[in-house]
Parts: structure tokens; C-alpha cells; sequence
């Protein structure tokens, strides 16, 4: 079987647990499947990104002994390909610019399933006036039941038109849309196996549309449980979680082993022959299925 897996960081902070977890099964996915592991860094909203965590993210990994494939993707370097892409959509007419403010629409907006749905007030203006103010540009969503199997979620559908709405593709302040970017990536890096974590499972469907949009495959999926707090908030910077500490790589790889109840590996210290055993140990159906709640951090 062809398999190409990555791990794609945002720099937005330093790498936490539940960033761990993510790294250590999509690796393990990867190398048990004889498959490559690419590395790509999401650098692409630098309003919001910590200066030297992309550099830290790459250490930190290496000292957590893991390896990939090839030189490592940045996405600031990648402008030029989602730009190809929004043209390629726009003249097939599948993108239209809105300027409206957000507190206009959201104001008389419904929630959706993942916040609220744009009510489509500038999809049918014309193309070619000059807004106001540097508009997004959003991607006109059928109102058609998108659907797939996660490997362990398992099936999962939503109606783009009337759960998302029109979502924004490059956003009014000139930076790349996560959603966009993501997928013009994933196909020209050739992945076909997509594993990490259950807070993106909602960005899936609009992923699939625009592979649709775009003529590019759609990959396999799997989506891990999160880690949370025992409020049941996934581990992130917003909710303090502490970045892993790489004097602390074998305690750490361990306690997210246990989460993916790989069998306890023999004593060693060393981070890369804990990751061989996730490997040679390696069973996506042993993977919880829902999110795993930490008491306290490793
Ligand atoms: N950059 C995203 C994050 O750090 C992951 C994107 C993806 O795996 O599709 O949450």
C-alpha cells in the first residue's frame, strides 16, 4: 500500500501532550504501514505565532527522536500555490469576495456546526466590483450531505450549506485561510493518510469539498481522542497546557504510549527506541475512540 503521512505543527506555541499524542500516532501509522512521514510546518498566521517555536517544534521533535522524510514544508513559503488555487476556483465562478464586517453578519447569523453560518449576503453581487475594503474571499458550499469514514470515529456527514455555510478562503487580512491551505498541501505532498486530532474532524467535510473543488483525492483518514483537563477542555496554550520537556522525553513518550494502549515497553531511556516499539506495537484499533481525560500534566 502507498502511504504518505505527515505531522503539521501550527508555530502558534510550543509543542503540549496532546501535540505529542498527535506526532507519536501519525509517525506510528506511518512507519507501521512501511509509509513516509512528512513534516509541515503551519506557519501561516503570524499575528498569532510564537516567535521560535518553529525552530523549537523541530528540536523538540528530534530530541523526541523522531525522524521524517525530506525537508521540512513551511507554509509562509506556499503563497504562491494558494494563490493558483483561488484562481483556479474563481474562474469557475466558485468564490465570490465579501466584505462584510463580522459584526454585521453575526449579528443576524445562526450557529452552526462550528460557529456561525454566513448568511451568503454577497454571494450573488457582482464579482467585479470594487468593494470598500480588501475583502475575504469565501467558497460558495453545495447544499449536499458531505460524508466519510474515519478510521476511528467512524462515519461522519455534515450538510456544508446548512451546517458551515460559505467559508472564507482568504480572509480580509490578506492571510491564507487554514482550510485552503491545507488541502492544496496535503495533495501536492502526495498524502494519502491524514491522522491527528479530533478538534479538526469538524474541518473535514469543507477539506473534501475543496478536494472536489480542486480535482485532488481524497486521503484516509483517522481522528485521535484529545487530551483534556478534567473540565474536559483540550489540552492547548489557551488552556495552559505546559510544553513537553525534552529532559523528560522517555516519561513523556511513555505516558502518551499508555494513552494508545501500546503494551508497556521494555526498560529504556532512549526516546527513538520507544518510538520503534510504538511502531513494531502499533494497532489503530486499540486507539480510544473519545477524548481522554488527564488529571494533571505528565
Ligand atoms: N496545523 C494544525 C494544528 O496544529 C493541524 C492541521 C492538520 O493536521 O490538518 O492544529
Amino acid at each position: 500500500m502507498k502511504y504518505i503521512g505527515r505531522f503539521a505543527p501550527s508555530p502558534t506555541g510550543l509543542l503540549h501532550i496532546g501535540s505529542l499524542l498527535t506526532a507519536v500516532a501519525s509517525y506510528a501509522d506511518a512507519r507501521f504501514h512501511s509509509g513516509k512521514w512528512l513534516l509541515r510546518m503551519e506557519d501561516l498566521d503570524p499575528p498569532r505565532e510564537m516567535q521560535g517555536a518553529a525552530d523549537n517544534i523541530l528540536f523538540t521533535l528530534e530530541k523526541f527522536g523522531f525522524e521524517w522524510d525530506g525537508e521540512v514544508a513551511y507554509q509562509s513559503q506556499r503563497h504562491a500555490f494558494y494563490r493558483d488555487a483561488l484562481d483556479d476556483l474563481r474562474v469557475r465562478n466558485l468564490v465570490y469576495p465579501c466584505d462584510c464586517s463580522r459584526k454585521d453578519w453575526h449579528e443576524k447569523a445562526r450557529l452552526g456546526a462550528d460557529g456561525f453560518v454566513y448568511n451568503g449576503a454577497c454571494a450573488n453581487k457582482n464579482i467585479f466590483r470594487q468593494p470598500e475594503k480588501s475583502p475575504a474571499w469565501r467558497v460558495r458550499v453545495p447544499d449536499e450531505v458531505i460524508e466519510f469514514d474515519d478510521e476511528i470515529v467512524g462515519h461522519y456527514a455534515q450538510n456544508l450549506a446548512h451546517d458551515i455555510g460559505d467559508f472564507v478562503l482568504l480572509r480580509a487580512d490578506g492571510f491564507w485561510a487554514y482550510q485552503l491551505a491545507v488541502v492544496v498541501d496535503d495533495a501536492a505532498q502526495g498524502i494519502t493518510h491524514i491522522v491527528r486530532g479530533q478538534d479538526l474532524l469538524v474541518s473535514t467535510p469543507r477539506q473534501i469539498y475543496l478536494q472536489r473543488c480542486l480535482n485532488a483525492p481524497t486521503p484516509h483518514y483517522a481522528h485521535l481522542p484529545l487530551l483534556t483537563n478534567k473540565l474536559g477542555q483540550k489540552w492547548s496554550k489557551q488552556t495552559r497546557a505546559d510544553a513537553i520537556d525534552v529532559n523528560q522525553a522517555a516519561a513523556q513518550l511513555r505516558q502518551v504510549m499508555s494513552y494508545l494502549n501500546i503494551p508497556t515497553a521494555p526498560d529504556t531511556n532512549q526516546p527513538h527506541d520507544l518510538l520503534n516499539w510504538t511502531v513494531a506495537n502499533w494497532q489503530m484499533t486499540r486507539v480510544p475512540k473519545s477524548a481522554i481525560c488527564t488529571q494533571q500534566q505528565p
